[in-house]
């Protein structure tokens, strides 16, 4: 694995909620491997928020896991790519990310930050065909906070790979956030939260970030 790309503003009910405008082409932006947490399944993970940044957002999104790169793909191209898939989060300090909109300054500090990569555990198309018809969801404290199903996003997620491609190369082993509902909201240390997607099922607990 080379990277982690998150597409951002890929489901128009979730850029209704941020008070942000529909784009005409996937909005991108990276994360290093090093702040990424992977979970068996039906595990307990136990990750970390930083709650000195402002509020932590939780984004719910079907993560894809590419067996295969290229550069300048085809959506053809790109649909024969993807691996496996999965469902994570998108962790977000989104007071950090509103001041940053503000000024147009890039969003790193926001979103790279200990943990703030999380995903499940991975399931091959093999396995897990029908992904685009499923719907994955994230329950924070027993209560339903996010749902949602890939044909509900603006961007599928071939076109999504596709538009990353036009850009720079991808590599086997990378991973794409392919955007978020509607629904993102701040969680705190104790909370507890519980993923599904499919066949995919995992659970997390947060806890305070020592500085
Ligand atoms: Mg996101």
């Amino acid at each position: 694995m080379d990277k982690i790309i998150c597409v951002g503003k890929n489901y128009a009910e979730h850029v209704k909620e941020l008070g942000d405008v529909n784009v005409d082409k996937p909005v991108i932006f990276l994360k290093p491997p090093s702040v990424l947490r992977q979970a068996k399944q039906g595990e307990n993970l136990s990750v970390s928020i930083p709650t000195h940044q402002g509020s932590v957002h939780h984004e719910c999104e079907i993560v894809i896991q590419l067996k295969s790169g290229g550069f300048r793909m085809t959506e053809m191209e790109a649909e024969r790519c993807i691996g496996a898939v999965s469902v994570g989060l998108d962790m977000t300090l989104r007071d950090k990310q509103a001041a940053l909109k503000k000024t147009g300054g890039p969003w790193t500090i926001a979103k790279v930050f200990q943990d703030s990569a999380i995903v499940g555990p991975w399931v091959s198309l093999e396995e897990f065909p029908q992904f685009s018809d499923a719907v994955f969801s994230l329950r924070v404290n027993g209560e339903l906070r996010q749902e949602g199903k890939a044909a509900e996003m603006t961007f599928s997620p071939p076109k999504c790979i596709a538009y990353i491609s036009e850009h720079f190369p991808l590599f086997p082993g990378d991973i794409v956030f392919t955007g978020t509902p509607k629904g993102v909201n701040s969680v705190l240390p104790r909370d507890t939260g519980v993923l599904t997607f499919g066949p995919i099922q995992f659970s997390l607990q947060w806890h305070e970030l020592k500085s």
